[in-house]
Parts: structure tokens; sequence; C-alpha cells
């Protein structure tokens, strides 16, 4: 087995990391402190690829692999360890692929192009107040009307709803088209964020500040059949294929933002005395150091792994089972082993961990969001991964 990059890899990601060196970094504390990206910024990381990676050249992407999409996301953490960034990406990415997949030719091009050139933001509105693992409970309906469909209905802890609504844009909306509780009620609408009747909230966050997280009031707002995505019907399975997606990339930035604090710390015990030595020099920090270098590592490898399978399954070389599984291990994994390393990092830090003036806490608040909920609970990858393992008998909830 060949570990190494490809040529066009190694410069694809080189480039992006001189961009994100030279664009982001300086800007960090604007993003995660002050919760200002601008659209200059968001328009930047489109003309660099960086915005959607994954949409091919047709629709005005680059066109690349799911594994080099996870390396320009590491680097995407590493940069804005806070993880605003990481989030425009992972949403514009994986819902514009989501309509190149599914929708049709009109569709894909009345909305694509514009996501790729960074001049409509465009996310995902599936979780509603009563919950969101739920998928299948979900209670917005869309009922057909003419030659359309009209939808009422709720959603909750939005991505992007402030960013969509100010400088244009939309959201892949699961609805359901007949009232069922069944995955097969759902289906998938592009709802534009200026449609009549759409209201928007916004809620405060404990981190990545940087992008809004708020609620969108669905009252009335009536849809054009153009704007079904795919089939009726089919939208809770095109769904499940964005998050699987979306949920490798989110593993390779959350890589990335803990890696980011790493090197940091690194640094820092090696300066930093106590007791008439340099932190580095006790092997309780050393220790922890090189559990977390080698937990990092190997939850990295998970990450490429898991992006190569997907770049099998988009050729039919690969299941579905097989880049389900991978994909929930990913974010459950990796997540969770950034955070877990990130705490223990910024605890490193003493003091300085705990204010603004170490990039830790932003890190910290950043990915603690994948921990609680954001792409999928951590509880609800475990039951993607034993559903695979087990088979779908023992599923333990009944559908
Ligand atoms: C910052 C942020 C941004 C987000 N952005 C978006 C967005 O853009 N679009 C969008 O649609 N959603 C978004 N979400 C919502 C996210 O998808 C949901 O948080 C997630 O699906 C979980 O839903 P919930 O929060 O309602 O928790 P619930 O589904 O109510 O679950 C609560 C807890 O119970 C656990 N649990 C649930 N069922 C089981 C079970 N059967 N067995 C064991 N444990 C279980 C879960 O693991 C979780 O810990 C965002 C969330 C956050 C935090």
């Amino acid at each position: 087995m060949d570990f190494s990059l490809t040529e066009d890899q190694e410069l694809i990601v080189k480039a992006s990391r001189e961009y994100l060196a030279k664009e982001v970094a300086p800007r960090y504390r604007e993003i995660e402190h002050r919760g200002i990206v601008t659209k200059d910024l968001f328009r930047g990381l489109a003309s660099q690829g960086i915005l959607t990676p994954n949409i091919s050249q047709d629709y005005g992407g680059p066109g690349l692999s799911w594994l080099t999409a996870a390396l320009i996301m590491r680097e995407v953490g590493y940069y804005d360890p806070g993880m605003s960034l990481a989030v425009y990406i992972v949403v514009n990415n994986i819902w514009s692929k989501m309509i190149e997949v599914y929708g049709s030719r009109d569709l894909k091009e009345e909305v694509i192009p514009l996501v790729a050139r960074g001049e409509r933001f465009l996310g995902i509105a599936s979780t509603e107040p009563h919950g969101g693992s739920d998928v299948a409970n979900i209670k917005t309906l869309a009922s057909r009307e003419g030659d359309g469909y009209v939808v009422n209905g709720e959603k909750v802890y939005i991505s992007g709803v402030k960013e969509a609504r100010e400088w244009g844009g939309g959201y892949f909306l699961l609805a359901k088209t007949r009232p069922e509780r069944s995955h097969t009620a759902i289906s998938a609408f592009y709802l534009p964020i200026d449609a009549e009747g759409v209201e928007v909230g916004l809620f405060e966050t404990m981190g990545r500040i940087g992008i809004s997280t708020g609620s969108l009031v669905l009252r009335g707002v009536k849809i054009p059949k153009r704007y079904l995505i795919g089939e009726e019907g089919r939208g809770f399975i095109y769904a499940t294929e964005g998050f699987t997606r979306a949920r490798v990339l989110i593993g390779a930035a959350a890589i990335g933002s803990a890696m980011r604090v790493f090197d940091e710390v690194v640094e820092y015990v090696k300066n930093r005395e106590a007791f008439g030595w340099p932190l580095a020099r006790y092997e309780a920090i050393q220790f922890r150091l090189a559990e977390i270098w080698a937990e990092l590592e190997a939850a990295w490898n998970l990450v490429l792994r898991a992006a190569w399978t997907l770049d099998l399954y988009s050729e039919n070389k690969a299941s579905r089972s097989e880049a389900f599984k991978f994909s929930a291990a990913t974010k459950y994994l990796a997540v969770e082993k950034s955070f877990k390393s990130i705490v223990d990092l910024t605890q490193m830090l003493g003091a300085l961990g705990y204010t603004r003036e170490s990039i830790a806490e932003s890190a910290l608040r950043g990915v603690f969001s994948y921990m609680s909920g954001a792409e999928g609970a951590p509880n609800i990858m475990k039951m993607i991964i034993a559903r695979e393992i087990l088979g779908k008998e023992y599923r333990p909830t009944p559908l």
C-alpha cells in the first residue's frame, strides 16, 4: 500500500495551505471572536476551489476527489481552528453536490454555478424543534397545490441563515410530501431563502460564531415543482448520502483544528518553565503529548480511509454499507479524539488556555459542536456503525 499523495494532490494542498495561511489565518480573531466572515472571504474561498471542492467543472467547481477534499479540509481546520470556515465549506460543497447528483439539469444550472462562485450560500434544513436525530419524524409538510407545493413547518439550529439572507441563497430542505412517519414520505426541495413566508430567527451559539445558527419558520411557502430535487419520497435517501460525505470532511477539519492546537502547545511546553525545568521535560506532559499524537494520527488515517472509500463508492467499487460505516466511524472517532485532545492540550496551557490569547479555546468551542449534534450526534454514529455490523433487523428503535 502506497501512502504518498499524487503530484496533483501535493500541489492542491500546498496552494490551499498558502491561501489559507495568507488570507484566513490573519482574520482568525475577526472570525472566531467577533463573528465576522465577509462575502469577500466567502468568494475568495470559492475562487480557490476551496468552497466547493467536489463540484464538477461543468458546474464551476474543481471536480476533486473526496480524498483530496479531505486533505483540503484538514488545512481549513488548521488555519481556522474554531471551525466556522469548515462549516461554510461543508454545507455549500455537500448540498450543491447532492443537487448536482440528484437535481434536474435546470435546477443544477440555476443553483450550483452561483454557489461555486461564492455568490450564493447553500445550506441544509433538516432539524426541527422536536428533534434532529430521528429524521423520519420531521413534521414540515409540503402539500401539492397547483403546479407546485406549499410548505409549512419549522427548522431549527440551521447553519448560515443570516448569511443566506444577506448574501442570497437557499437551503436543501427536507419536508414530507405525505404526512406519515416514514422515510419514504420525505422529499427534498431547493428552498430560496427569500421566498415569501420564510421567517429567519437567530440563536447565540457557544462556538463557530463566524457562521450564524438559526431557525427557519415556513408559513405557506410556495415552492415551484422545478425545485423538487430528484423524485418525491426519496429525500431521506439523498440527505443520508449527503450527510455521509459531510461527516468525512468534518472529521478531517476536526483533526486539522486539533493539530493546530497541538503545534501551539508543543512550542509552549518547550518554552514554559515550572519548578526549574521546561514543562516539556516532565513525563506527565510528554506521555499525554505522545498519546495525543498517536490518537490523532490514527484518527486521521481513518479519515483518509473513509474518504478513499467514498471515492470508490462514487465509482460503484465499494458498497453503500462500507461507505456509511467508515463515514460514521470517522465522524465519531475523529471528532471525539480531536475534542478530547483539545481539552487536554488547553489544560497544558494553564490559564493562557482559558483566554483568547490562545487559539485553543475557539478550537474547543468549535469542535464541541460536533460532539453535541452537528452533522449527527455521536450516539447516532454508533447506531449507524452497529446497523452495518449487525444488520437492520437489530435496529434498536422501531421505524
Ligand atoms: C452548531 C450546530 C449547527 C447545526 N447546523 C444544522 C444545519 O445546518 N441543518 C440542520 O438541519 N441541522 C443542524 N444542526 C442540528 C443537528 O443536525 C442536530 O443537533 C442533530 O441532528 C441532533 O438532533 P438534536 O439536537 O435535536 O438532538 P436529539 O435528536 O434530540 O438527540 C439528543 C441526544 O439524544 C441522543 N439520542 C437520540 N436518539 C438516540 C438513540 N436512539 N439512542 C441513543 N441516544 C440517542 C443523541 O445522540 C443526542 O445526544 C446543527 C447543530 C448544531 C449544534
